[in-house]
This record gives C-alpha cells, sequence and structure tokens, in this order.
C-alpha cells in the first residue's frame, strides 16, 4: 500500500504556504501528546468554501487536500495531486497540529472539516482527526475506499472507481453517503456493483462527470434522471461549487486551470 513515504516528497521542501509557529510554547494547551504529534501529512491545497456536493451540501467547510492517488482517472478533476505535467515541485508536509491550527484561524468555529484528494485513505488519519476533534470539528472524508480506514470519521462520502482499484468491503460498510461519477452510461451499474453492503440507509448519488455536466449532448443527463425514476434509492447529483467557483474565492487555493485528468483534450 502505499503511503506517504512513498511519494518521493522532499521532508525539508519550502512549502507552498506559510507555516504556523508550531513552537512548544505557542501549542495548544489542547494539544495531542500522542505518538501521532508526529505525523505529517502532505498536504496540496487547504481553503475554506462550502461542501458543494451531497447530503452536506451547501455548508461551509475547511477543505484539507491531501496529495498522492494512484487511480488516475481519466477526467480527474483534482490533477494536480498526482498527473505527472500538473503536480507541484514540491508540497507542504503538515503535522495534524499545524493544520488543527490552519482549520481554527481560518474557519468558522462551526464549519466543517473535509478532508479529500487526492487518496487521503492511503494515510493514518488518526492523529489529523484526533486533532480536528479536539477544536470540536465535524470531520468528512471522501474517498474511493481503497485502502483500510485509519481514523475517526464523522462522515464517510465513498466515490467509487471500479475501472481502478474497487472500494474495499470494510470501507464501504462504514460509508454514509456514496457518489457514482457518471461519465459513460455503463458507470451507472459498474459503481452499484462495488457499492454492495453499502448501509442501507445511506444515500447513493449519480453525479454527472464534470465535463458531461455541460455538454451539449444531454445523453449522461438523461441517463441519470431515467435512473432515479427507476429507482428512487438513486439521487440526482451536481458539483454546486463549481457552478459558483466558490472555491476559487479563497486565496490558499489551486487557480491553475488544470484540464481534467491532466488531458487538454477533456478541457477545464
Ligand atoms: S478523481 Fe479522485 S480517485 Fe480519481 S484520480 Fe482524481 S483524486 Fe484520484
Amino acid at each position: 500500500m502505499m503511503d506517504m513515504d512513498s511519494l518521493n516528497l522532499e521532508p525539508n521542501n519550502n512549502g507552498l504556504n506559510p507555516v504556523p509557529n508550531l513552537e512548544p510554547n505557542n501549542a495548544p494547551h489542547n494539544a495531542p501528546n500522542t505518538k501521532h504529534d508526529l505525523r505529517q501529512y502532505p498536504v496540496y491545497e487547504h481553503f475554506y468554501t462550502w461542501q458543494g456536493e451531497g447530503v452536506h451540501l451547501g455548508r461551509a467547510a475547511y477543505f484539507i487536500r491531501l496529495y498522492g492517488c494512484p487511480q488516475k482517472c481519466f477526467w480527474c478533476d483534482s490533477a494536480g495531486t498526482w498527473h505527472p505535467d500538473y503536480r507541484p515541485a514540491q508540497v507542504q508536509l503538515l503535522s495534524a497540529r499545524a493544520i488543527q491550527e490552519l482549520v481554527q484561524h481560518n474557519s468558522h468555529p462551526d464549519a466543517l472539516v473535509v478532508i479529500t484528494g487526492g487518496e487521503p485513505i492511503l494515510f493514518d488519519l488518526n492523529a489529523l482527526t484526533d486533532a480536528l476533534h479536539q477544536i470540536k470539528r465535524k470531520v468528512h472524508l471522501e474517498t474511493s475506499g481503497i485502502a483500510p480506514l485509519r481514523g475517526n470519521l464523522d462522515w464517510i462520502t465513498l466515490s467509487p472507481k471500479p475501472f481502478g482499484m474497487p472500494p474495499l468491503l470494510e470501507v464501504v460498510r462504514l460509508s454514509h453517503e456514496a457518489k457514482i461519477i457518471v461519465h459513460d452510461l455503463s458507470d451507472i451499474a459498474a459503481g452499484l456493483e462495488a457499492l454492495e453492503g453499502l448501509p442501507p440507509e445511506a444515500v447513493i448519488w449519480l453525479h454527472p462527470e464534470w465535463s458531461k455536466s455541460r455538454d451539449k449532448d444531454r445523453t449522461v443527463l438523461n441517463a441519470i434522471t431515467a435512473a432515479v425514476k427507476q429507482n428512487p434509492r438513486l439521487r440526482a447529483g451536481y458539483q454546486m461549487h463549481k457552478a459558483y467557483l466558490a472555491d476559487d474565492l479563497d486565496p490558499n487555493s489551486d487557480k491553475r486551470k488544470i484540464p481534467l485528468g491532466g488531458n487538454p483534450n477533456l478541457g477545464i
């Protein structure tokens, strides 16, 4: 299994963003005091916005996007986290406490925290989720479920990528909602098959892949509509934050125009 050490990140890099002062005298009184303190995470970007998808749509949320993903979806909208042509030269390694401080200083105390990627389930998230719970935040995870979960999450959104590595059953069983990205019509059946074992109360979203959501050819959108009408457990979804360009309003979000999947032919 890939872990942080296999990402070829320079341990002493100059970060892309300023690192909070972590001298012991500045540590919060309730800071974690375990060996987990020492764990660092490769943070590709972090920004305050709102959750643009799923059951928690529209809620204020601080996003932590971790670097690295082996799935290489050809329509990936976060290709800067893995594509050789678009990944940054350096990725900042931040401790759980440093991320805790970023969240605390840059977002409302009642805002959610969403850990996303890349593929965040590759990392042991225990130190990070503990640190965020210490400041009373609800912590959500967005994952394709390809590795055992390490961390205490309040909400898990599973987005299976069955054409790559399918999700582990143990993660499927823990998930609160699922999101099937529909680029081809066959993605709906393949996604549902990968979700065998999902708790019955978990919502299943069908999201048009972003280029398809704006396509004049409405085949994918119409197929989602038909599927929802046929099976009311399914819900039609959309990436609402992209319509608002909400993430771009935070100065820390990545503003580079990276094509979907890193492929210029697919557009942005
Ligand atoms: S869409 Fe998600 S799972 Fe697929 S390559 Fe991008 S970050 Fe990885």
